[in-house]
């Protein structure tokens, strides 16, 4: 099928979802000013439906922005990918959403113009009720580049010069929060970041905040991350900062096997257990 295709498919699933009243709206794509970007769209009725898209530059992750109606006066629609889906796997696991308040409309990705795609693990949806087109058997369902290459790359360093990788990258840090505020898995009502008083985090924009910042971050999306890229995407200053979580999750593997978040709406915190007779002897 071509993106024509699919799109008319959409639009026209969208407009009867939301005209049969199964749900009260539904969030994906429109087309933006720029040619080569979209944006997340909530269609609320069948002209909306019209202004959906489906293109190589549906990028954004829809997910993240059910967050913002938490009692919805229908269920909320929302078309998911393997990323989307894993992403409202997450929300649900994390209890940000209801399953019941959801309908997952699933598509079956093709793989977008973006480096986030790059090490892709789910192109098709984990979780849905609907699947609008049958997967791409042609397609290869991952991406061609490895797992954790942004980490293993910067493990490749020396010591000082690890050191000065991520001295660079905190000293170009602005502080804009764009990456915690896209990130499906940052959900705090109030950040940390965003009180007068934290007592170790103050308001300065200088590289040693900037780090204190950087590292809390990493460690508080830590294994929940669902390596969707966002972060990366939504930085202005183009820092590479998924391979800093992926960097925890690479070590979550070593320690606990194969591990992916958002596979499953199961609670599944690695870093979260608690365990009355864990031998460590801090314990
Ligand atoms: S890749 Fe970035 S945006 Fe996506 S879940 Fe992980 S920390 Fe959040
Ligand atoms: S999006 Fe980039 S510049 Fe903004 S706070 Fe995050 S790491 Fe810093």
């Amino acid at each position: 099928m071509t993106y024509a295709e699919k799109q008319r498919l959409m639009r026209d699933r969208a407009a009867a979802l939301i005209e049969d009243g199964i749900v009260a709206y539904i969030i994906g794509w429109r087309e933006t000013r720029f040619p080569d970007k979209t944006a997340v769209f909530f269609a609320r009725d069948k002209d909306d439906a019209e202004r959906l898209v489906w293109n190589e530059y549906a990028v954004p992750l829809t997910a993240k922005y059910m967050t913002g109606d938490r009692w919805p006066d229908g269920k909320i629609g929302v078309f998911a990918r393997g990323c989307d889906s894993k992403a409202i796997n997450r929300l649900i696991s994390d209890n940000q959403i209801e399953r019941e308040n959801v309908y997952i409309i699933g598509l079956p990705c093709e793989g977008k113009s973006d480096d986030r795609c790059l090490t892709c693990r789910q192109k098709d949806p984990v979780a849905y009720d609907e699947l609008l087109w049958e997967p791409d058997s042609a397609s290869p369902t991952v991406a061609g580049r490895g797992r954790f290459f942004r980490t293993e790359e910067v493990e490749a360093l020396g010591t000082q010069e690890r050191f000065d990788y991520w001295e660079d990258v905190y000293s170009r840090c602005i502080r804009c929060y764009a990456c915690r505020n896209i990130c499906p898995v940052c959900t705090c009502r109030e950040c940390y970041v965003d009180m007068h008083r934290t007592g170790f985090q103050g308001k300065r924009q200088d590289t040693a905040e900037n780090r204190v910042f950087g590292v809390t971050r990493a460690f508080h999306v830590g294994d929940r991350c669902i390596e969707c890229g966002e972060c990366e995407r939504a930085c202005p200053m183009g820092l590479p900062i998924l391979g800093q979580t992926q960097k925890i999750i690479k070590t979550v593997e070593r320690l606990a096997g194969d591990y992916e978040s958002g596979m499953s709406p199961d609670k599944e915190n690695f870093l979260g257990k608690f365990d009355k007779d864990d031998k460590d002897a801090f314990m």
